[in-house]
């Protein structure tokens, strides 16, 4: 099959200035661009002028490891066409015991049995149901000690640790792109370094890439990307700092000495790379806000502990204690056991104030009503650390979105118009086409995914086209899954998934598997 963009603005991810000419895309890939003046040949052709040629984004902080099975929409819907799945420690292989995984978060609670052991099954499955768009997979930490030690917060044993090792090996033969911790998220939380230097080495032999959650946005940040800079070095293995922001005004100015480190590593020859997302709150469950030692034994660990009034009183003002923003700018996106729509977009503190109790305590007590299961959107940022990290040369844009029960994180449905929109177009923080490297080249670049990213003769015809002066989204915090706009086409592997906001029906995406020499 051909077919002929014709006439757009063509921003490649060279970071060049826009051109504007014509796409052949001829067998799934770009067979030749076009330069405006020179001879077209006569095919089917799709009018782009007036309008922004990229490739198409590539997502590489996602939580979308059921969605993209599931063929949910919210992504190519934006101008994604690969996401790389399996971040935060959290993937859906291997899939041990339910009631240890539906413990870890939403995306394991959301999702079916899938009886999955290695990224092979997981692969096998994706392909199955023909994707929207091209999947890769990192193999996530808590999944891996979970499997081999449940919720247990202790250095594994020799076996255990060799069979996470085992595990890991062999996902990454079947062609998983790396390892991801999540590490204050349990059971991930309760690894040591060796245990993690340990897992990174054997990265080192697939030429795999280390993502990181890392130990704490907070208080400890400066500590926390010490030790994932040293865990880079030690092991060998690449790093890509996941989610990069600091969390509440108490810690806001530690932004600067982050950057420092990250720069300086760099300059010394580690190889690190970063990803955020453009808004000012995460989501997470509020179980990440509680001291680590109470959630040892996972949710019914910490639930036993809440029944006990003096660790339920210690749990809460250790709680209070590490706070860095308030609990107005926490809000309770989700709650597991019973129907509490009431409870869904009111923060803590309001919460606490109509039960008339101290919202250090509400927040406790909230878990305990909820068997542990309540999701938060929590208002972390400001505009000038957002804009710190978004312009900095090593950051890839990221959506870290998931599409659970609840009330979502508009960042899932509304990243890229927010990021073009807002912060390119709006407010100027970069040009754009610095902005496409940022949300197509660099990823590609950075996990070594072949023939993606730019637009250039050769490559997979991983496209989208948008008005660049319309591109934006209504999606916000109240309404998150409104549909983006301004996004006129987005073609996978040479197949038009969305055409003017609407699904075709075109399921052309793959998985990307990882060889020591690149995804493909
Ligand atoms: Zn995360």
């Amino acid at each position: 099959m051909e077919i002929l963009l014709s006439n757009g603005l063509i921003v490649d991810g060279t970071g060049g200035p826009p051109t504007a000419g014509s796409i052949l895309v001829r067998d799934r890939k770009i067979a030749a661009v076009i330069p405006a003046g020179a001879e077209s040949p006569s095919l089917p052709a799709i009018d782009c002028r007036g309008f922004i040629v990229a490739p198409g984004f590539i997502d590489v902080h996602s939580h979308s490891d059921y969605e993209v099975i599931a063929g949910l929409p919210n992504k190519v819907l934006q101008g994604v066409t690969t996401e790389i799945v399996g971040n935060c420690s959290y993937s859906l292989f291997p899939m041990g015991d339910r009631a240890n995984l539906s413990q870890l978060g939403s995306i394991y609670a959301d999702t079916p049995d899938l009886a999955m052991t290695t990224a092979g099954d997981y692969f096998s499955a994706l392909e199955s149901v023909r994707p929207l768009l091209n999947v890769a997979a990192l193999t996530g930490h808590s999944a891996l000690r979970a499997y081999a030690m449940g919720m247990d917060r202790r250095p594994p044993s020799a076996a255990e640790h060799d069979q996470m090792e085992r595990l890991l090996d062999r996902s990454l033969n079947d062609g998983s792109i790396g390892f991801s911790t999540g590490l204050n998220l349990m059971p991930c939380s309760f690894a040591e370094f060796p245990e993690l230097v340990a897992l990174c080495r054997v990265l080192k032999r697939h030429r795999a890439y280390y993502t990181t959650h890392m130990r704490d946005y907070k208080f400890r940040v400066v500590e926390a990307v010490r030790e994932a800079i040293r865990l880079a070095e030690e092991s060998g293995s690449p790093v890509q700092l996941s989610h990069v922001q600091v969390v509440g005004k108490k810690c806001w100015q530690h932004l600067d000495t982050i950057l420092e480190l990250v720069d300086a590593a760099a300059a010394r020859g580690v190889d690190i790379g970063m990803d955020a997302y453009p808004y000012l709150a995460g989501t997470c469950s509020m179980v990440q806000l509680l001291p680590e030692w109470c959630q040892s034994g996972g949710l019914a660990g910490l639930l036993e502990r809440l029944e006990s009034p003096p660790l339920r009183d210690r749990i809460a003002r250790e709680t209070e204690e590490y706070m860095s923003n308030t609990w107005a700018d926490i809000v309770v996106s989700r709650v597991g056991r019973f129907s509490a729509e009431a409870l869904q977009g009111k923060s803590v503190e309001e919460i606490a104030q109509a039960r008339g109790a101290v919202a250090c305590e509400t927040a406790v007590d909230l878990l305990r009503e909820h068997a542990g299961v309540v999701d938060i959107i929590s208002f972390n940022s400001r505009e000038e650390n957002l804009r710190k990290v978004l312009t900095h040369p090593l950051t890839s844009v990221c959506t870290d979105g998931h599409v659970g029960s609840g009330l979502n994180h508009p960042r899932t449905f509304g990243t890229y118009p927010t990021f073009l929109g807002r912060y390119v177009r709006d407010l100027g923080w970069m040009p754009l086409e610095e902005a496409i490297v940022k949300t197509s080249a660099q990823p590609a670049r950075r996990f070594q995914l072949q023939g993606r990213g730019t637009i250039a003769a050769g490559n997979w015809a991983d496209l989208v086209v948008f008005d660049a002066a319309a591109i934006t989204t209504s999606s916000d915090y109240a309404k998150p899954d409104a549909p983006p706009e301004g996004i006129r086409l987005v073609m996978v592997n040479g197949e038009i998934v969305v055409q003017e906001g609407n699904l075709t029906g075109a399921r052309p995406g793959v998985a990307l598997r990882h060889t020591p020499s690149g995804a493909r």
